[in-house]
């Protein structure tokens, strides 16, 4: 691939880096990443791999833009109140790099159409808000064997991982096997979320996926990292695979992506 005179520029802080160059940057610009949720952690994810180059982006979200959306949704705006949440963030990122080709899908992910969705990307991005969805994310991306950037937050606190590499590391079941029942743990809506903390896990969400497609670093496969805004102090923890893993273990009882998205609530407690 050779880059026209304009790019040169745009990546040149990138095609500077040894350890991207103008291979990594090529790598970036051929890359598909699907970002689920256009939200508080879809906004920075998207943004940044759209800056960076990332040549196809998908958004997956069925909701339109609310005003309420937009203390911490800074992909979205005043003037896109109203229009689904794909369009709107579709519009931001085209207009901040032409050479992003970006694909709304204005759909609820679903145990249905996870799997056919997931198959045309490279690496995928939850950044959904609900633990039904988690769930289907994480099966479809372990029967795909894609790499999964898991990012949530709450309040003040956001916690990150990747998934991927299933025989040595841990999927999301490992982590949290079962969802807690609906009502038990508060929604970003009832138990609201400082607006910067989007921008901070889903920045370090993007920092893994380029990561990733660079091939680069070291990913945060096998661990978790929280992230506590108030006391500002980031915890590293390993977590290990569950033997008894009905997904990912050596016996599983889960052989295809089933569940619901439909019921809402928040991070677990760690
Ligand atoms: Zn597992």
């Amino acid at each position: 691939m050779t880059f026209r005179e304009d790019q040169i520029s745009r990546y040149s802080r990138h095609i500077i880096l040894r350890e991207v160059g103008g291979r990594g940057q090529e790598k970036l610009l051929s890359s598909r990443v699907l970002v689920i949720g256009a939200g508080g952690l879809g906004s920075p994810v998207a943004m940044y791999l759209a800056a960076a180059g990332v040549g196809t982006i998908g958004l997956v979200d069925m909701d339109v833009v609310d005003v309420s959306n937009l203390q911490r949704q800074i992909m979205h705006s005043q003037k896109t109140v109203g229009i689904p949440k794909v369009l709107s963030g579709a519009r931001t990122l085209e207009r901040m790099n032409p050479d992003v080709k970006v694909v709304p899908i204005q759909e609820r992910l679903t145990a249905e159409n996870a799997m056919d969705l997931f198959s045309g990307y490279d690496v995928i991005v939850d950044g959904s808000d609900n633990f039904g969805t988690r769930y289907i994310v994480n099966d479809a991306a372990f029967f795909l064997r894609k790499t999964l950037v898991s990012g949530s937050i709450l309040r003040f606190e956001g916690q990150v991982t990747v998934l991927e590499g299933y025989t040595d590391a841990p999927c999301y079941r490992c982590l949290y096997p079962e969802a807690p029942p609906p009502g038990l743990v508060p929604s970003c809506s009832e138990a609201g979320v400082l607006g910067v903390l989007a921008g901070t896990i889903g920045t370090l969400q993007a920092a893994e996926v380029v990561k990733k497609i660079l091939g680069i670093g070291e990913l945060l496969k096998g661990q978790l990292l929280l992230f506590d805004a108030l006391s500002m102090t980031f915890r590293k923890l390993r977590v290990p695979k569950d033997p008894k893993c009905p997904l990912c273990g050596p016996h599983p009882t889960i052989t295809t992506v089933s569940g619901s998205s439909e019921w809402v609530c928040q991070v677990p407690a760690t």
